[in-house]
């Protein structure tokens, strides 16, 4: 009863938070499902008397830590979504949802910004502004930065930060680069028509098995004969279906497949001429092609003074730092960062499995420090806006 009042010591906060996220990864949830998490982290909020914004959204929530009501107003954000990948550790604490899996260790994310969200609070009268603390829905499919940003609640926000656990960075590193970090994703699909016959007279129809090879193999031009060599771009055709048996040229064929790129002129131009390729060859062989794209997020470009500063505040809270290369991953982190300049970084858990395995694992002794860390950079960024 009366320990309640007393303030927690380092070890016992460390422990609480290795604790919740135990629980976070043992009920994952997918995207936009999210409904016992964002239960959960709404009754830890409540217990430490964080204010919870009154917001329209279905899953996730935007929490919030005032301390100048007049000063300026930043963002901290994780995502709170999991995968649908069996697991396959040994944890005590693995997944009791079948089939669900907190593989990308958004689990880590969520508890890290909890932890920040609980110390802003312990020192909520010294900070010069409001942290806005966003528990973001649907990361990895759907597009939850949407629904945040549709709200209206960033809108007075002047900067922002997020977090990535990192396997492939050592244990307390922190890794980052300013400038494009994750690549802008989209999807390409493409319906060929041409005319069905029977595989022993072909003239009679149009194959378009042939014209999706020709076409596969031109879209794999496109990055060495129309990009330069000094930028970065992917193309990957990931499915090819067509025909159900062997002696029938079928009607149509269908592919789809992904393009990875860091700036948005090369990623129209590639867009530009998947079209132009595919509806060119198609015609030329007197069939045509439907070709259509989804639109994912954009690159992830770090502002160069806030990532100068994550990289500073790091140093100072005992972090490794490096400076990283590019991934072709995507993160929908991008699209706050089309309104709000900001930096997204990695922290470093050094564990053995890759992001989105079965078996992938993060280190919880760098959750402590990694709560620390997004504290202080909330601190020390509404310090910085204020004094400039
Ligand atoms: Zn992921
Ligand atoms: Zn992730």
């Amino acid at each position: 009863m009366v320990n309640e009042k007393l303030p927690k010591t380092t070890a016992e906060f460390e422990t609480e938070l290795i604790e919740i996220r135990h629980l976070f990864h043992q009920f994952p949830e997918l995207s936009n499902e999210e409904f016992q998490t964002t239960a959960s982290i709404r009754k830890l909020l409540l217990e430490a008397d964080i204010e919870i914004l009154d917001l329209p959204l279905k899953t996730g929530l935007v929490a919030q830590v005032s301390g100048n009501k007049n000063g300026p107003v930043i963002a901290i954000r994780c995502d709170i979504d999991a995968l649908p990948i069996q697991e396959q550790t040994q944890l005590s604490y693995k997944s009791v949802n079948d089939g669900i899996m907190h593989a990308c260790g958004h689990d880590f994310h969520t508890t890290a910004v909890l932890g920040s969200a609980f110390l802003l609070k312990q020192n909520e009268e010294c900070l010069a502004g409001t942290v806005k603390i966003i528990f973001q829905p649907a990361e990895e499919s759907g597009r939850g930065s949407l629904h945040i940003l549709e709200t209206g609640v960033l809108e007075e926000v002047e900067a922002i930060f997020g977090l990535h656990n990192s396997p492939s960075l050592p244990l307390g590193a922190l890794g980052t680069r300013s400038g494009p970090f994750y690549a802008a994703v989209d999807r390409f699909e493409i319906e060929i028509k041409g005319a069905g016959a029977h595989a022993a007279t072909p003239e009679k129809g149009t194959d378009p098995i042939v014209i999706a090879a020709q076409i596969v193999s031109s879209l794999q031009t496109i990055v060495s004969r129309n990009i330069s060599a000094f930028d970065q771009a992917l193309i990957s055709v990931t499915q090819l279906t067509c025909g159900n048996t062997w002696n029938v040229i079928p009607e149509t064929a269908y592919l789809q497949g992904t393009v990875r790129t860091l700036k948005a002129e090369t990623r129209k131009l590639i867009l530009d001429r998947i079209r132009q390729l595919s509806s060119g060859i198609a015609t030329a062989f007197n069939a045509s092609a439907e070709i259509s794209f989804s639109d994912g997020p954009s690159a992830v470009y770090n502002d160069s003074k806030w990532t100068d500063f994550a990289f500073n505040v790091a140093e100072a809270s005992g972090f490794i730092t490096e400076e990283i290369p590019p991934e072709l991953i995507g993160e929908d982190f991008s699209d706050y960062q089309k309104h709000i300049p900001g930096v997204f970084v990695n922290i470093g858990t050094g564990t053995p499995y890759p992001l989105h395995h079965p078996k992938f694992t993060v280190d919880d002794n760098i959750l402590l420090k990694t709560a620390h860390y997004f504290a202080i950079l909330a601190e020390a960024a509404l310090h910085e806006l204020t004094t400039g």
